[in-house]
């Protein structure tokens, strides 16, 4: 592959699996459903304008994230597409919100008043979602009469749009769990209230991923989804219980940079953790925390080359790791490397390492540095 920047270290976006991830949620959703791609997090480490713009190409009608400063970076990208912002904001920030053209959410009584010093009377309307509490415990009014009540003290200030109203679950991801259940019949009491008082805003969405492929038919105008439009389950074994067919959207590939052939005794890596018991054939590949492949991986973590895993020997550094490829043969200066992906039979998942390191897929990708330049591909193209 052509790389066209001067970093051999370099994240893939299949945009193909991007698509494909959109279709066989949507599939089972309603007619007229929207999706919200949710791109926080610069898309969850993948790469915020690219996975944007593939995301909104391939079906998703708008886009969410948690800060105004990620809205403001979606507009200096030249993306117009609605956007959400889901987390709290100053004061003066509600005029940017304003000129950009997002919408803020407002989750609490008390941020009436924010928006009120901050509303530039001379710019467009401030679009808002409400944001209520069915059982995160983490935004949201907490009654109907909260929500009424700062719905009057927003539509007193003239120039607020009030587009939307939404929660979000803490547990759609545990089959095990039926609190779902009760936060979904909670929202309904929400719709329920302001559908009578004449005051339900036009998109309500409840779902993210979870909620999306496990309650279809609870879709309301919309859905959210992180996780799963990155090919990613929200939990292990979740996607395959609904029979969904996710598709990784991200690989992390990198080459081999030196290969040097040690004698036993030889020390690897800062602090000397491994040494060569034999003669080793070692391949260092310019991959390292910084990047954000975790430190935990030394002495642990494995590579792909030729199709074969690779394991790291002593330290993972700030900037590289090296690793035996004693037992394969035929490696080169400049082999491929795939850290996250697949190569020849073999896959090395985000999901996989999420395990091993005790943690979640989230925040293995999410964690993948701002340095690692990215690329769209797409796998439809590729050569049969
Ligand atoms: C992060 C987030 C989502 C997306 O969740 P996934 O599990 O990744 O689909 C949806 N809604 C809100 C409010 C979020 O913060």
């Amino acid at each position: 592959m052509v790389q066209p920047f001067c970093r051999s270290t370099y994240i893939t976006l299949d945009e193909a699996s991007i698509r494909h991830n959109i279709q066989v949620i949507r599939a089972r959703l309603p007619e007229g459903v929207g999706v919200i791609a949710v791109v926080k997090d610069n898309a969850y480490g993948h790469g915020v304008r690219e996975i944007a713009e593939a995301a909104l190409r391939s079906g998703a009608t708008r886009l969410a994230v948690a800060t105004v400063g990620e809205a403001l970076e979606l507009r200096a990208a030249g993306i117009t597409a609605p956007t959400l912002v889901f987390g709290p904001y100053d004061d003066h920030c509600v005029a940017d919100a304003q000129a950009q053209s997002f919408a803020l959410s407002v989750f609490d009584p008390a941020q009436a008043a924010i928006i009120r010093q901050g509303l530039a009377p001379s710019l467009a309307p401030l679009k808002v979602h409400l944001k209520v509490d069915t059982g995160m415990r983490r935004y949201g009014f907490q009654s109907p009469e909260d929500v009424l009540e700062t719905i009057r003290a927003l539509r007193a200030l003239g120039r607020v749009e009030i587009e939307g109203l939404y929660s979000h679950y803490a547990s759609a991801d545990d089959l095990s769990s039926d609190a779902p259940e009760q936060q979904y019949a909670r929202f309904v009491q929400f719709v329920e209230v302001l559908r009578a008082e004449g005051l339900l805003p036009p998109i309500v969405h409840l779902s993210n991923s979870a909620g999306a492929m496990r309650y279809p038919e609870r879709s309301f105008s919309a859905v959210r989804l992180g996780i799963a439009l990155y090919g990613l389950s929200p939990a292990p074994g979740f996607a395959d219980h609904f029979g969904i067919p996710l598709r990784p959207v991200l690989s992390l590939r990198s080459i081999v940079a030196q290969l040097v052939d040690v004698a036993p005794g030889t020390a690897v890596s800062y602090g000397g953790t491994y040494v060569a018991p034999s003669p080793r054939r070692l391949a260092t590949v310019p991959v390292g925390y910084g990047d954000g492949y975790d430190r935990r991986f030394s002495n642990k973590g494995a590579v792909l080359i030729r199709g074969q895993r690779a394991p790291i020997v002593g330290r993972v550094t700030m900037d590289a790791v090296v690793v035996d490829v004693t037992d394969i043969d035929g490696v080169a200066f400049g082999d491929e490397v795939v850290i996250i992906g697949r190569q020849g039979q073999e896959e090395i998942s985000a999901e996989a390492l999420a395990e091993a390191l005790g943690t979640i897929p989230y925040e293995v990708t999410t964690r993948l540095a701002r340095r690692l330049p990215r690329v769209i591909v797409s796998s439809d193209d590729a050569a049969p």
